[in-house]
């Protein structure tokens, strides 16, 4: 009882300073610098009292309670949860209208990076039928390439979790394949490919816009901010690729992801002496 009421506590404060810093963004609309602060504070703001939220209601789940109880808690965990996905967007394009959004190239193994958004995929491809396929060829197995490990992975979960959305009953497929260049370099093509509703023309030309979704009426069923595709489009470009879609009505659609890439070595670890 005395957990639930930190929740409860915790969302309520949430709430109250929601509506604090919408009416603070409005007032701060003059200025681009102020309107960027702001969203920094706000991110911050937001995310400690909801990581409590997060936090508590996770405790709570290992204490002994009863099933009814803990569907409860569960429903606030994915509830908490899906809000700070959208904080993330939200913040996301935020960094990117004011160029403030970073890069940081290091060591990328990108079959483990596959297999991370598979796992954290799984349960919700299970709950919507649908079968998750990794389709990694054997010398990408093993290769460190060169990017930023935390925005490729946004951008494909972005992808596996929109087809997994816009599909039932079906199949979605990450595949990675890489392919040289004109000039004897080597790139990377990561596709993400559902069995799902499909896209059509005009759709298409829209897909990649901020807060746009295809269909108003099937968004609102499904929920997201139509800034998801947005957000990694700019990711890819920022990290010197591509990103498209081909996709026909009641087929399916194919995301599609191209960038060069530059083999690095695995990073060093320290040596069992050196670690703390
Ligand atoms: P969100 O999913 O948060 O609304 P996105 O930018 O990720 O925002 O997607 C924008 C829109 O593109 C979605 O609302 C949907 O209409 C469409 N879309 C994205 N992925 C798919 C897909 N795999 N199949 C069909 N439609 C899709």
């Amino acid at each position: 009882r005395r957990q639930l009421k930190a929740v409860r506590t915790a969302g309520l404060g949430f709430e109250a300073m929601a509506n604090d810093l919408a009416s603070a963004y409005h007032a701060a609309d003059a200025g681009n610098r102020a309107k960027s602060q702001f969203m920094a504070t706000m991110g911050h703001e937001i995310r400690t009292p909801l990581n409590a939220i997060l936090g508590t209601a996770e405790l709570l789940q290992l204490s002994d309670i009863p099933d009814d109880v803990r569907d409860n808690v569960q429903t606030i965990r994915s509830s908490g949860e899906a809000l700070l996905e959208v904080l993330n967007e939200i913040l996301d394009y935020s960094k990117i209208e004011y160029g403030k959004l970073e890069i940081e190239t290091r060591a990328v193994n990108l079959a483990e990076l596959s297999r991370s958004v598979m796992d954290i995929m799984a349960s919700r491809a299970k709950e919507r039928g649908n079968a998750l396929v990794l389709d990694l060829p054997d010398e990408l197995q093993r290769p460190w390439i060169k990017s930023d490990p935390t925005r490729l992975r946004q951008i494909i979960l972005n992808l596996v979790s929109n087809a997994t959305k816009f599909t039932s009953n079906g199949t979605v497929t990450l595949r990675l394949r890489e392919f040289s260049g004109p000039n004897g370099r080597q790139f990377l093509r990561i596709e993400v490919q559902d069995t799902g509703i499909g896209i059509d023309e005009e759709g298409r030309k829209k897909l990649f816009k901020p807060f746009s979704q295809v269909d108003a009426s099937i968004s609102r069923r499904f929920g997201g901010t139509g800034l998801g595709l947005t957000i990694s489009k700019e990711i890819a470009e920022r990290l010197g690729g591509r990103m498209g879609v081909d996709s026909e009505i009641g087929k399916g659609s194919t995301f599609w992801l191209e960038m060069r890439v530059d083999a690095t070595e695995a990073p060093e670890m320290p040596s069992p002496s050196e670690r703390p």
